[in-house]
């Protein structure tokens, strides 16, 4: 018998391996396999069993097979599959990023003192001699990682090459132990009652009481209830009175505490009733049915999912509900938490432990967890019987990873329902064109929550022109005098303001304050990034390049400045302003730990904060009745980044944050600074006109052909340097161009090679190519191919498809 394994190596072949006789009971398709590799010993994944070899070349074999029961089937191989095959990301790594890690045996190299003297004379180099020391400290072996890392690279292998040549150093392959085992814990179950005649200890007696009242117990618990209750347990197991027995316990995080109220039997109003329906008939119909289910902020969307995953908890399936990480509260959690049993649920997020994910990733597959919720990557847990997937805030861009195997949990949702037959929901207030655009041409059902929970009315927003806004100095304040009343009359009624910077994205954009002018590639009409070094602006996808002006063009004014302020600088003018009020700010600097961001949403909520200032993360899905006034301070900073989804963002970033206004019975406001106030993105936002904007932007994506008129694989370069790197990415550009025109019959644009915007990362240089298309497949086709030809000269490539960023 042989088995192909998947390997976590930037290579797209599996290998083949024999079975020997001792593991052929125990071998599956999901289970890793420890194999030997090159002069290494390391963990794959066996993908396939096979009765015969597929030539007779020599096969080398299995070493161990460490998993007592298989993490993925045939249709979950599938699935990575086809990930493996679109993201352009070789199989094995794909299922070492996706599996729960820490759990693979490797081999690693090791080096220990020879025994015996060698050559007296020898002469050494500091280099070898300090080496030689290092090693002479731990005659047990030292691992040469370790080494790496206190002693630098120095040569380090040329030295030791020479210590082990001259008999110095001896250098061996040892297997290190997996991060993470299988917990067990020994339990206590009562067999028999206690025959009259037996003469017990009190101790003993005790225990037997203990287990007859509760039932089977882990020793641990008894321990606590009795103390020194091990040796008495003993003796009780000889007497044949009870039996000990392993049990693995499972590590799982529970569901987090309770901020904010969590309502049952909830009854649905007409809109969600009607949503939900429609959702029943695809769960009946059990045939893949994705719907977009487009709802204003506060209209029930949660409600309609809650009730969507019970319906099919109630038809014994599965569910994932997925959301943005940062969406992923104490706030959401005991909402759920209160809907179902515990124990069918599972929480998957980055910030759980590598065992609790492996515990839980092994319930989930026996099928004794039925709803998983958590941050993108819970997308792939191997949920049975997966009915039902939501992705909450389809729109988000965290759904999109953008290291290692850069995929979409968005999209790939729709993949994994097609390969299960189950229903998905992309929910949002502010449905990505993308999807609003699928759901028009009919491939979504569309379901709609026209209006917010007992019709309260969405709040009035109000946008500010800060072109004629004029402080003492003559400049433009910080704080308009219109959001600066607002906030003192919110102030003056005892409720909460909420003040959103959108600092993300890049602050270095020209603009004139004067006429709201900014600066756009004539080519890609995307904003042109300021260089103030080099007095330029330049274009990141086209490379287009253009001198700074001291003059605006469209109005001769003389004031073009550069743009950009933080939250701290807001905090501090708003303390300034309103000194007497309890001001707080949440941003990833002051969230760093673990817990602060939950800190300050708990005393927002009791009400403790008048003032809080903050970033994107402000933006999420929470749910505070006592806010009635958001100001924006600057909505501009996102259209103007070099993206062609600059207006998108906008104006998903303005709903999502004036939607944080108005929950309770007050209604709320929102007003929004901005330069560009004639702007489409601001008019829609302020009607909160969904359609109108979706209306606007189209035509442009259309003329442009960008998503979704057509398809893009970016492709980004690396390198240390800047010279060679510049004259290699222009070949593969060069390449690229020819490949489109001729295999690809100019069904392709080749867009750039141009510099990054952000040029230099950590002493890379960064350069980046666009592939567009209307079809995937020669965009994969040339991507790949152009994949295949580098890794020269120290450039470092990554392909990005369907990228989001391009930063
Ligand atoms: P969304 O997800 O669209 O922002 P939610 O589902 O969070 O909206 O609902 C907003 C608020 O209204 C929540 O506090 C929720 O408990 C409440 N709610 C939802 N549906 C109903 C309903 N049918 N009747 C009364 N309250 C509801
Ligand atoms: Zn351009």
């Amino acid at each position: 018998m042989f088995v192909r394994v998947a390997i976590p190596i930037p290579s797209e072949k599996a290998f083949t391996y024999a079975v020997p006789e001792p593991f052929i009971p125990a071998v599956a398709v999901g289970k890793r396999a420890l194999v030997p590799f090159g002069k290494r010993r390391v963990t794959g994944f066996i993908i396939e069993i096979m009765h015969e070899a597929a030539c007779d070349q020599t096969v080398k074999e299995v070493l161990d097979l460490p998993d007592p029961e298989p993490l993925f089937d045939r249709d979950d191989l599938a699935f990575y599959e086809w990930i493996s095959h679109y993201y352009l990301h070789p199989l094995g790594k794909v299922l070492g990023e996706l599996l729960p890690g820490g759990i693979d045996v490797k081999s690693e190299r090791w080096l220990r003192p020879a025994d015996g003297t060698p050559f007296a004379d020898l002469r050494l180099t500091s280099g070898q001699k300090e080496l030689l020391e290092q090693v002479a400290r731990c005659p047990e072996g030292v691992p040469l990682s370790r080494l790496r890392k206190t002693m630098g690279k120095n040569n380090l292998s040329g030295n030791l090459h020479l210590l082990e040549t001259v008999g110095l150093v001896v250098s061996e392959e040892r297997l290190n132990r997996p991060a993470v085992r299988t917990k067990k814990e020994t339990w206590a179950i009562l067999d028999a009652e206690i025959p009259s005649g037996e003469k017990l200890t009190k101790k003993q007696t005790a225990a037997v009481e203990a287990l007859r009242e509760r039932g089977p117990m882990p020793v641990g618990d008894l321990r606590r209830l009795i103390k020194n209750v091990a040796s008495s347990l003993r003796a009780l197991e000889q007497k044949g009175l009870i039996h000990l027995s392993e049990k693995e316990i499972s590590r799982g995080p529970g569901l987090a505490a309770e901020i904010g109220s969590a309502r049952n039997g909830v009854i649905l109003n007409e809109a969600q009733a009607t949503a939900l329906e429609e959702i029943r008939r695809c769960l009946a119909a059990g045939q893949f049915s994705p719907c977009l289910l487009h709802g204003v902020t506060g209209s029930g969307k949660t409600e309609v999912y809650l009730q969507a995953i019970a319906e099919v908890l109630r038809g014994a399936g599965g569910a994932i509900y997925l959301v943005p990480e940062i969406a992923l509260t104490g706030q959401l959690l005991s909402r759920v938490g209160s809907r179902f049993p515990d124990r069918e649920i599972a929480v998957l997020h980055s910030g759980i432990s590598r065992s609790a994910r492996y515990d839980q990733w092994k319930r989930i597959r026996r099928g004794e967890v039925r709803v998983v919720v958590g941050a993108r990557s819970a997308l792939f847990a191997p949920v049975r019987d997966l009915r039902l997937i939501v992705v909450d805030e389809e729109h988000d861009s965290s759904y999109k990873q953008d290291e290692r195997l850069r995929y979409n949990a968005r999209d790939l949702a729709l993949v994994r329902g097609r390969f299960s037959q189950a229903t998905v929901i992309l929910g949002s207030a502010t449905p990505a064109i993308q999807s609003y655009f699928h759901a028009a041409a009919g491939r979504y059902r569309y379901l709609t929550l026209p209006a917010r929970i007992d019709d309260r009315p969405l709040p009035r927003v109000e946008v500010v022109d800060l072109r004629t806004e004029r402080n003492e100095q003559g400049l433009t304040p910080l704080l308009s005098r219109a959001l600066i009343e607002a906030i003192r009359e919110t102030l003056a009624n005892g409720r909460q303001t909420l003040l959103f910077l959108n600092r993300r994205g890049f602050h270095t954009f020209l603009f004139c304050p004067e006429c709201g002018y900014s600066f756009s590639c004539p080519n890609c009409e995307i904003a042109l990034t300021h260089h103030a070094a080099e007095g330029v602006l330049k274009c990141h996808h086209c490379d287009f390049t253009a001198r700074t002006s001291d003059l605006c063009p469209a109005c001769k004014g003389s004031r073009v400045r550069s743009h950009g302020a933080g939250t701290e600088r807001v905090e501090e003018e708003v303390k300034k302003l309103f000194p007497k009020a309890r001001i707080a700010r949440m941003d990833s600097d002051a969230t760093s730990r673990k817990g602060d961001s939950d800190r300050i949403l708990r005393s927002l909520d009791r009400g403790e904060i008048d003032i809080l200032v903050g970033t994107q993360m402000i933006t999420k899905g929470h749910d505070f009745p006592g806010i009635t006034l958001v100001g924006v301070i600057t909505a501009d900073a996102s259209l103007n980044i070099p993206d062609f989804r600059g207006a998108e963002r906008t104006f998903q970033i303005l709903t999502q944050v004036s939607g944080r206004g108005g929950r309770g019975d007050q209604p709320g406001r929102v007003v929004i600074q901005t330069f560009n106030p004639g702007h489409y993105v601001m008019r829609r936002a302020q009607e909160h006109d969904y359609a109108g904007f979706y209306a606007d932007e189209l035509p442009l994506r259309s003329q442009l052909s960008y998503p979704p008129f057509s398809r893009l694989v970016g492709l980004h370069f690396s390198s240390l340097k800047r010279q060679e790197g510049k004259r290699a990415v222009d070949e593969i550009g060069a390449r690229a161009r020819k490949l489109a025109a001729t295999v690809a019959e100019g069904k392709l644009d080749v867009i750039g090679p141009a510099e990054s915007p952000l040029a230099r990362i950590r002493g890379r240089y960064r350069w980046q190519l666009l592939l567009r298309g209307k079809e995937s497949r020669p965009l994969l086709l040339l991507a790949q191919t152009l994949l295949k030809g580098t890794g020269r000269d120290g450039l470092e490539i990554l392909a990005d498809v369907d990228p989001i960023n391009f930063m």
